[in-house]
C-alpha cells in the first residue's frame, strides 16, 4: 500500500456533535450554532499515513502532528505534555489475581495533570486567532493548566474555582500571574460567575467542550495508548469522568485510527468505564435511568475535585462512548479513594490523584461484580498528580 508522509496539520472542518452538521474550523469557534453543543474536529483522512514517521519524532502528544489542529508550527505552545508511561502494576496483579493490570500516569504531565494535553492544545490554538486573553471555570487542575500555558503564550489569565479547592491550586495560578476569582460553590457556579466577568467577551472561554480544540489535546491519550500497546490495545479503560472530554477523545482517536488504518480491523476496541464520585455521580445517575439527564442534578464536594461536575456539557457523548464500547458507569465513595490511594502509594509508589484512585477501586468493584474478567488485559488511565490534594488528604492514610 501507498503511503504519504505529512507534517502539516490534516484539519477540515469542525461537525456540531449532535446534529452532525458542518461549520468552519479556520475562524474561532465555541459551541455549535446549530445545537449550542459541542464541536468536533475533523481530518482530510483521504490516503494511508505512514506510522514510520513517528519512530523519528519527539516524545510529546506533538508526535502525531497531522492529526492535531494547529495549523502553523510556530503558534505551538508547549511544555513537553504527553507520551507519560504505561506502568505495569505488578504488586497489585499479584494480590488481586490480574492478569495484565497497567496504568498510565497522566500525572507525569507538566502542571501535574493531563490538563496540559487539553490546554497546550487550546491555547495554541487561542494564539493562532490571535486571542489576548483566557477564561476558565476550574475545578482545580484545568485553571492551573491554562494558567501556566498562557504564561508561556505571553496571555492575560483568568482562573474561577471553588473557594473550597487546596490552595496549592490557587497558589500555583497567582505564580504563573493569572487572575483567580473565587467562587462558593462547584464548577458550575463557576462558570455563571466566568460568564459574568466575560461579558464583553473579550476574553476567549476555553470551558470544558465549549470550545473545540481542548477534546484534540485529551485524543493523543487514545494515539498513545495504541503506540504503547505496539498498535494493539487494551480490553478495558477505566477512566474518571468529571467534564468528560478524556473519555470522549480517547475514543475519538480510537475511530481517527481505524479511519487511518492505524488500528486493523481485527483490533477490539476496548470497553470505556466511565468512574465518578459517589457524592457527584450524574452520568451514572443518568446511565442507571434514574434521571433522564443531568440537567438539573446537584452534586456535593469530593476530594476528587477534578470529579465535581454536575451538569457536564458533553454527557450525551459520553453517553454515546459508552453504549458504543459495550462500558459501564461506575461511582466510588469518599472512603474508598483513600482506601485505593494508600494500596496504590504504598504498593506501586505511586502518589496519584484522588480521581486516580477512584479508578483502581472502581476495577476492583467490576471484578467482584464479574464485570471486568480477571484475565483482562486492564488499563487504568490516572490523570492525575496526589501533590496538589494534600489538605483533602493529609493524615488519613490507614
Ligand atoms: C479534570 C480532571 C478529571 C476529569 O476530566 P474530564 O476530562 O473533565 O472528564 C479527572 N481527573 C483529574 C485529576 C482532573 O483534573
Ligand atoms: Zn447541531
Amino acid at each position: 500500500m501507498e503511503t504519504t508522509t505529512h507534517t502539516q496539520s490534516l484539519l477540515s472542518h469542525l461537525t456540531c456533535s449532535n446534529c452532525g452538521s458542518s461549520h468552519s474550523a479556520f475562524e474561532p469557534q465555541l459551541t455549535s450554532t446549530c445545537c449550542q453543543l459541542p464541536l468536533e474536529a475533523q481530518y482530510n483522512v483521504y490516503e494511508p499515513i505512514s506510522k514510520n514517521a513517528l519512530l523519528r519524532r519527539p516524545a510529546t502528544m506533538w508526535r502525531y502532528r497531522e492529526m492535531l489542529p494547529v495549523l502553523c508550527d510556530e503558534n505551538i505552545v508547549t511544555l513537553g505534555e504527553g507520551f507519560t508511561p504505561v506502568l505495569p502494576l505488578h504488586n497489585l496483579g499479584t494480590k488481586y489475581n490480574l492478569k495484565q493490570l497497567q496504568l498510565k500516569d497522566e500525572g507525569q504531565n507538566p502542571t501535574g495533570s493531563f490538563k496540559a494535553r487539553g490546554l497546550s492544545m487550546a491555547i495554541s490554538k487561542a494564539k493562532e486567532f490571535g486571542v489576548e486573553g483566557c477564561i476558565i471555570p476550574t475545578a482545580g487542575n484545568a485553571g492551573v493548566a491554562m494558567a501556566a500555558y498562557c504564561a508561556r503564550a505571553g496571555m492575560r489569565a483568568v482562573v474561577v474555582m471553588p473557594r473550597h479547592t487546596p490552595n496549592a491550586f490557587k497558589e500555583e495560578c497567582y505564580w504563573y500571574g493569572a487572575e483567580v476569582h473565587l467562587v462558593d460553590g462547584l464548577i458550575n457556579d463557576c462558570a455563571a460567575k466566568a460568564k459574568e466577568l466575560n461579558a464583553d467577551n473579550s476574553l476567549l472561554d476555553v470551558s470544558t467542550l465549549k470550545e473545540p480544540y481542548r477534546l484534540e489535546g485529551k485524543k493523543t491519550m487514545g494515539y498513545e495508548i495504541a503506540e504503547q500497546y505496539g498498535w494493539s490495545l487494551p480490553e478495558v479503560i477505566l477512566y474518571p469522568a468529571g467534564g468528560g472530554t478524556g473519555l470522549i477523545g480517547i475514543w475519538k482517536a480510537f475511530r481517527e485510527m481505524q479511519a487511518m488504518g492505524w488500528l486493523s480491523e481485527d483490533i477490539k476496541l476496548p470497553r470505556m468505564i466511565a468512574v465518578q464520585a459517589a457524592n457527584c455521580q450524574p452520568l451514572v445517575e443518568t446511565f442507571l435511568g434514574h434521571q433522564p439527564n443531568s440537567k438539573n442534578y446537584t452534586g456535593k464536594p469530593t476530594i476528587a475535585n477534578g470529579l465535581a461536575v454536575p451538569r457536564p456539557i458533553g454527557e450525551q457523548m459520553m453517553l454515546r462512548v459508552i453504549r458504543e464500547s459495550r462500558g459501564t458507569a461506575v461511582s466510588v465513595t469518599e472512603d474508598e479513594m483513600l482506601q485505593g490511594l494508600r494500596e496504590l502509594s504504598a504498593s506501586e509508589g505511586l502518589f496519584v490523584a484522588p480521581e486516580g484512585a477512584a479508578i483502581w477501586m472502581a476495577a476492583r468493584q467490576l471484578l467482584k461484580t464479574n464485570n471486568i474478567a480477571p484475565d483482562a488485559n486492564i488499563l487504568l488511565l490516572n490523570t492525575g498528580s496526589g501533590q496538589k490534594y494534600m489538605e483533602n488528604i493529609a493524615g488519613k492514610y490507614r
